[in-house]
């Protein structure tokens, strides 16, 4: 990813936030929604942003339309050509926002996200504007309530629980002293004596955000358990064929090198044999918190891909750099130090790495990404697990890498 700024920043920076509280989270906010870590976030951000261009884009049409019928309306914009001018200006409005993130999700433009940011500002302050109009000229309790529910819309998204109930109660705040002294500041406009209750207000704001809360949940949980397994909360296989491509495209057409490591616990069905399975379960549980802690340390993607088998992507074209992140992973499996009785290698849990150098510019499909990288893996434990093999695209060839201690090789 690039670097982020301004509002595209503050965006995703409050989406990230969403869940950043790890492990200190409740039993009732767990069951709620909260049960997501932040890299689940992180990972299904592509999504959560392409779910909100989609109901930006259908609201935006809805209010369009809703706006051009009111201009028709003998009390508004039929009765007075002024009023139905004010009218047609913020359906245009929505109507190019409405274009605008269709033309959005159809292109899936990975730069789109200031664009979305903005739409959704202009978003924010066409249907403010509709709803201030319409409860000005009728007086209707209802715009308000629609812009309540509007604002409490979606809110879930960008920000915590506590937060969002902040500012669901302020809004509630406005629109009390709001109610106290409207007769006032709208009469300005227009005669009335119409008032509105604040109480339900207050449960229109307590069912809308639980509804909120209830879509929130069923969307990001339902984008997770599509792309992430569920015993190590990696990527799974499914995630991998899907983000493989971005790898094998940037080899070809950016000329970048791609690092692609194939990894494989070592002696584990003699773990699982001896240990039993609930334990082999506890290992890959380990094994996956640690590609995780690895994966945000160093940038990389990593997911699960077969039973005791991960694999890791990214991109570096500094061959002893990528060959110090593989030692460390190395390094750091052996560190969790989890005995293995039964295993040749070593007395502990060992995995064994092969790792495809897959250099700039090389035309290698997906296929061969996979095939390549496997075949170093094999290579490994040919040679005795705990190790790791090093095959370069540039002629084939096929080495091990020395294992010294990761911090050797100093990156710079
Ligand atoms: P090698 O060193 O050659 O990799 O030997 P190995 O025993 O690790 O390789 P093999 O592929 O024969 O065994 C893989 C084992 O992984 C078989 C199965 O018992 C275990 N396994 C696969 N998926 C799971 C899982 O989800 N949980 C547990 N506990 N074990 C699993
Ligand atoms: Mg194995
Ligand atoms: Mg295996």
């Amino acid at each position: 990813m690039t670097g982020r700024t301004g509002l595209k920043s503050l965006f995703y920076t409050a989406i990230i936030r969403f869940n950043s509280r790890g492990s200190k989270i409740s039993l009732l906010n767990k069951v709620l929604y909260y049960n997501f870590t932040k890299e689940d976030l992180v990972s299904c951000r592509e999504e959560i942003r392409r779910h909100n261009v989609a109901s930006l884009s259908l609201v935006s049409l809805v209010n369009g339309v809703l706006m051009i019928l009111l201009s028709f309306y003998p009390k508004y914009g039929a009765a007075h050509r002024g009023i139905s001018l004010f009218l047609y200006l913020p359906s245009a409005v929505l109507f190019g926002v409405f274009a605008y993130s269709l033309y959005m999700l159809k292109k899936k433009k990975p730069h789109g996200d200031f664009g979305i940011t903005s739409s959704l500002v202009i978003f924010f302050c066409a249907v403010t504007f509709f709803c201030i109009f319409v409860y000005v000229v009728e007086k209707s309790p209802f715009a308000l309530r629609f812009l309540l529910m509007f604002l409490s819309f979606q809110i879930i998204f960008v920000m915590g629980m506590a937060k969002s109930i902040a500012i669901n109660a302020g809004v509630i705040l406005l629109f009390f002293i709001a109610n106290k002294y409207s007769p006032a500041i709208t009469s300005f406009f227009i005669a009335t004596n119409s008032t509105f209750d604040i109480y339900s207000i207050i449960l229109y704001v307590l069912i809308c955000m639980l509804l909120n809360w209830y879509t929130a949940s069923v969307i990001v949980s339902g984008i997770i358990s599509y792309n992430h397994d569920q015993l190590t909360g990696l990527n799974n296989r499914r995630s991998f064929d899907g983000s493989v491509n971005f790898y094998t495209s940037v080899c070809r057409h950016v000329h970048q090198t791609v690092c692609v490591v194939m990894m494989d616990v070592d002696f584990f069905k003699p773990y699982n044999d001896f240990y039993g399975h609930t334990k082999g379960d506890a290992v890959l549980r380990s094994i996956g918190r640690t590609l995780r802690e690895l994966s945000e340390e160093e940038g990389l993607y990593a997911a699960r891909v077969g039973g005791e088998e991960f694999i890791i992507l990214w991109t570096e074209n500094r061959l002893l750099e990528a060959e110090r992140v593989v030692l460390k992973l190395r390094q750091k499996i052996i560190d969790l130090q989890i005995p293995h009785e039964k295993s040749s290698a070593a007395p502990c849990i060992t995995a064994s790495f092969g790792l495809y150098f897959m250099r700039g510019g090389s035309h290698d499909s997906k296929e061969d990404l996979y095939n390549y990288a496997d075949v170093a893996l094999y290579k490994a434990k040919e040679a005795g697990r705990n190790r790791i093999m090093l095959l370069d695209s540039a002629d084939k060839s096929c080495r091990p890498v020395e294992l010294r201690p990761p911090e050797e090789l100093i990156r710079r």
